[in-house]
């Protein structure tokens, strides 16, 4: 693990969440990006060497929709950066945890992602992502 890449947070509107992590870091987000596979907007705010990445919802059956209904607003993940997101799955399955997809896939931000179980990290969902050179 090199550093914490991002911070993830479900929220019910990018529209009125966006003005008020602004106004809460003193800076803008610097991209919008949706994830259509996974139903979701993505809102982006650097912060140091991390990121604040806010998820909305696209439709009813995105995992940021039941998520929110069940849990109401709030951190959904931590989002870690790894060199090699193949050898970090790798190493995670040997170590005992569970991967929520065999293969990584394409996140926001130029990213390859995988999740872990959050039953085998604590009730934290753990996202690992490699960096994608453009
Ligand atoms: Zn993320």
């Amino acid at each position: 693990m090199i550093k914490i890449e991002h911070i993830g947070i479900a929220v019910k509107s990018l529209e009125k969440s966006n003005p008020l992590f602004a106004k809460l870091l003193g800076k803008a987000h610097y991209k919008i990006e949706g994830v259509e596979r996974e139903g979701v907007n993505t809102s982006f705010f650097e912060i140091g060497e991390s990121k604040i990445e806010l998820l909305e919802a696209t439709r009813q059956d995105s995992p940021i929709s039941k998520y929110i209904e069940k849990k109401g607003e709030g951190i959904h993940h931590i989002a870690f950066e790894v060199d090699d997101i193949h050898k970090a799955m790798a190493l995670a399955q040997t170590l005992g945890f569970k991967l929520l997809s065999e293969e990584p896939k394409p996140g926001a931000d130029n990213k390859l992602i995988c999740f872990l179980h959050p039953k085998t990290t604590n009730g934290v969902l753990i996202e690992l992502c490699q960096s994608i050179q453009q």
